[in-house]
């Protein structure tokens, strides 16, 4: 039924009552019926109707049904439209209620009410698409000035839609074929109008009326699109095509509530995107932005990489391009803080502070990264967070302890499933700022695998020359990193690859000394320990002795790591003493305190009453603090893990103490020789490198040439020590491995004490290498060796001649405790090995035996 020809509606007609929409002829609505009277016109006319004219129905507007049937009918608009009902669906939920398709068909007046139930019916009078309108070309002539304006406002305004959608299209077209008397009806119900407005067209009758009424709604719509338009052409082109793309979105996708879901989502993308714009990220990233939104917005959404998009756009906006904290750096707070930090480490601090002192005089940070390198638990990762807080900056730690890809360090690209970022760029989107302090910790213990080597992804992190403009393969464009205050920490420089070494600045932070770690004990670790565990100095009380006591016979380390996890178990224990004794003394019985095997041991151990075991301590008064003793101690942490037994084991010829030096700090090491009958071979045993070995081999040779000369004799007394004689030497901690030179004096002194059958000094170490000829060349390492050396209680130490030097950085206290054999040959280290000197009584010895 096309709009232009006469139609001929019944004269009867059932009246569907709308309030919220107005349906005006030749436009299409979709309705939803609940009310009784409504449900009944469309169970018993619609649904049971078999001929066409049944499906004709007459929509009264601005009347609503009362909701409930016996309500009388209100008041009926006098003028409503015919319609032909196209679909009707029923459903369930929330409540039954039928949903109409309607086409209107021609107006129509009300002449009389017929019936009012069970829905109303009326006779009615057609108003319009009758005969004698539509074959007349009278009224068109009459009208021509007014319709031809209607005409071309109705062009102009199509012409104004994106031609691109094809229900533009399809208008541009009708507004052609169309009789111009059905435009007015047509076009009102597509542009923006009120129901009242809409109202208005439909009680107007006469077509004049009814084109001079739509012209001025016409009109405003045009006005209404240039507007638009105009701000539309201020935005960015991209703008434009963000509203192009969302009716194409919603026509892909059917149900309503993903309609929904995908409009929110594109809210989502539409911010992103004016995220993007309002970040400031560089013009770069800004470019690869938006071609990445781009296509976001005409991804589907259950595209895979439509997540991986998104994750990589919400990232490049969280970075802090532009963002940084401010720098307030002031040389003499930078000291205090570092002071009140940390004890001792005056070099360290020294250092820090000049570079941070250049660093505020230049205002610029290109130079050197700092590296600490030292034992564990020295402090340098918190001498790292000490710096960023005296420059008021974020601190961020990046552990790179057995990094092995250098994705890890500069992201995965995208293209591989379950890319992200690297270390460095996770770090900056962390902390939110372009200029923290970044740890990187552990830089000796990068390693290298087929994915790479991440030290010479390192070296770009690290050089001032290019990391201004640093691109993670992740993020794809450069990001400037020149900013950013990078530190690095290590055990040893020996495995920090020898590029990377080149581009730091080495500091080296030497261990502890016994008197050093009990002030740092103190000063630091017992408050940080009380506070974490909610105890006060009334609760409990750590002499200086017991801390002592647990540095020497509980932890054997250069740093303080050990003592502060065994403080940590001190205080735990007493935290729950201190709860339990405050749980008990709310209860007046006490009789049961102290029961059980702490009690029995408490029984014996009456001698000390201070005790935290002891019984008594719990009847104490709170505020007298629980004293932590030799006995406590071994009630918390158990008996003692290391014993002096330094002089245990040198009861025998054959055994020397050597100093070593690991990446863990200095360390005492016993060497233990024997002889046996055999082929002259010599077994070494102890996980030796082969610099070691070669070093036993050495000192054996040494030794057979000048046996003579000290009179040393195998079992057989022959001055041949090898002849028909075997050697074992063995190295204890057999399970870490040991190489170095270092060694060379202790195995010369061991042998020559097995030989000998003389005792070495039970308060002996050395170190020092050793020449064919006898002389001792320089090692290294020596102050944390003499720390351990003082650790271990130990007095003499034999070090090479050339190593004096290196005793400067001992501190006096601990130079006070020891004595030093500056040795330049193996006579003096074996005159200083033994009691009463080595070479000397041998040739007694042997003068004697002459005699
Ligand atoms: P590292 O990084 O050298 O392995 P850390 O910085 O993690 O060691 O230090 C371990 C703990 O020891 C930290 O709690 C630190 O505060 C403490 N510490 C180490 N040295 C000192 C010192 N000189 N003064 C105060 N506390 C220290």
């Amino acid at each position: 039924m096309s709009a232009g020809s006469a139609i001929q509606i019944p004269t009867r007609l059932p009246l569907l009552l709308t309030h919220e929409s107005v349906l005006l002829p030749g436009s299409t609505m979709r309705t939803s019926v609940d009310s009784p009277r409504n449900m009944q016109l469309v169970r018993s006319r619609l649904l049971k109707g078999t001929s066409l004219r049944s499906t004709i129905i007459g929509v009264i507007p601005n009347t609503s049904d009362p909701t409930s049937d016996c309500d009388d009918l209100p008041n009926l608009h006098r003028i409503g439209t015919a319609a032909l009902a196209v679909q009707v669906v029923g459903s369930n939920w929330p409540k039954p209620h039928y949903t109409l398709l309607v086409t209107g068909l021609c107006r129509f007046q009300i002449l009389q009410l017929l019936k009012e139930k069970p829905y109303p019916v009326a006779e009615v009078q057609q108003l319009d698409r009758l005969e004698q309108f539509t074959n007349g070309h009278k009224s068109e002539e009459e009208l021509g000035e007014l319709s031809e304006q209607f005409y071309k406002y109705a062009v102009q305004l199509v012409e104004m839609l994106d031609m691109s959608v094809p229900a533009v299209a399809k208008l541009r077209r009708l507004l052609d074929n169309l009789p111009r008397e059905a435009l007015p009806d047509i076009l009102t119900s597509i542009i923006r109008t009120s129901n009242q407005e809409k109202l208005q067209i439909l009680d107007a009758v006469r077509l004049e009326e009814r084109f001079k009424m739509t012209i001025p709604l016409l009109v405003r719509q045009i006005e209404g699109l240039k507007l638009l338009q105009k701000t539309r052409k201020s935005k960015q082109d991209d703008d434009k095509r963000v509203v192009a793309i969302r009716p194409n979105r919603r026509i892909s996708h059917g149900s309503i509530t993903e309609d929904e879901e995908e409009e929110e989502d594109h809210d989502d993308v539409v911010m992103l995107e004016k995220k993007i714009r309002t970040s400031s990220m560089s013009e770069q990233a800004l470019k690869v932005c938006l071609k990445e939104i781009k296509r976001l917005k005409k991804m589907p959404q259950s595209m895979p990489e439509y997540a991986l998009t998104r994750n990589y756009l919400e990232l490049m906006v969280e970075l802090p391009w532009n963002k940084s904290t401010k720098d307030r750096l002031e040389i003499r707070a930078a000291r205090i803080v570092l002071d009140n930090d940390h004890y001792a480490m005056e070099k360290l601090k020294k250092r820090v502070l000049e570079y941070l002192a250049v660093r505020q005089l230049k205002n610029n940070l290109k130079g050197p990264i700092l590296c600490f390198v030292g034992p564990p638990g020295v402090g340098k990762t918190s001498v790292g967070r000490s710096i960023a807080k005296t420059l008021g900056r974020e601190f961020h730690r990046i552990a790179l302890g057995g990094v092995c890809d250098q994705s890890d360090i500069r992201g995965h690209r995208r293209t591989y499933v379950g890319s992200m970022p690297g270390r460095i760029i996770n770090g900056l989107k962390t902390v939110g700022v372009n200029n923290p302090v970044f740890l990187l910790d552990e830089v000796d213990k990068l390693a290298k695998s087929l994915q790479g080597d991440p030290a010479a992804a390192l070296l770009e992190v690290l050089d001032p020359e290019q990391n201004h403009s640093f691109t993670d393969h992740y993020l794809n464009v450069a990001f400037d990193l020149s900013q950013v205050l990078f530190i690095a920490t290590a055990n040893t420089t020996a495995t920090i690859p020898p590029a990377l070494l080149d581009r730091m600045e080495v500091i080296q932070v030497p261990g502890y000394t016994q008197e050093e770690k009990i002030e740092i004990a103190h000063r630091h670790l017992i408050p940080k320990q009380l506070e974490l565990h909610g105890l006060t100095p009334q609760q409990i009380q750590i002499p200086q002795v017991t801390t002592l006591g647990i540095i020497t016979r509980y932890t054997r380390e250069a740093g303080v790591r050990a003592l502060d996890r065994k403080l940590g178990a001190i205080c735990r224990a007493v935290a729950v003493k201190v709860a339990e004794g405050q749980h008990k003394e709310a209860k007046p019985d006490r009789a049961e305190v102290g029961e059980g095997e702490d009690c029995k041991e408490h029984v014996t151990e009456d001698a000390k009453p201070e005790s935290i075991s002891d019984t008594a301590d719990l009847a104490l008064p709170p505020e007298m603090p629980i004293l932590i003793d030799f006995h406590a101690l071994k009630d918390i942490l158990g008996p003692p893990m290391y014993d002096l037994e330094v002089s245990e084991r040198l009861s025998q010829p054959g055994v020397a103490i050597g100093l070593a030096w690991t990446p863990l700090g200095g360390e005492i090491m016993f060497v233990e020789a024997s002889r046996m009958d055999g082929e002259g071979q010599l077994t070494l045993t102890g996980q030796l490198g082969d610099v070691m070995k070669e070093s036993a081999h050495l000192a054996i040779s040494w030794l057979r040439s000048n046996a003579k000369r000290y009179q040393l004799t195998n079992a057989s007394g022959s001055f041949d020590l090898l002849d028909n004689t075997d050697i074992h030497l063995h190295f204890p901690a057999g399970a870490v491995t040991k190489d170095g030179p270092s060694a060379g004096v202790t195995i010369v002194t061991c042998l020559a004490s097995l030989f000998s059958g003389r005792l070495v000094c039970s308060d002996v170490a050395m170190t020092g290498e050793i020449t064919l000829r006898g002389l001792v060349l320089p090692v290294g390492g020596i102050k944390d060796k003499v720390l351990a050396a003082h650790r271990a209680g130990l007095k003499r130490i034999i070090i090479p001649q050339r190593n004096e030097k290196d005793l400067e950085e001992i501190a006096a206290h601990v130079r006070q405790d020891l004595t030093f054999v500056l040795a330049g040959c193996l006579d003096e280290v074996l005159n200083a090995a033994f009691d009463g000197g080595f070479a000397v009584k041998a040739r007694l010895e042997h003068l004697n035996s002459k005699l």
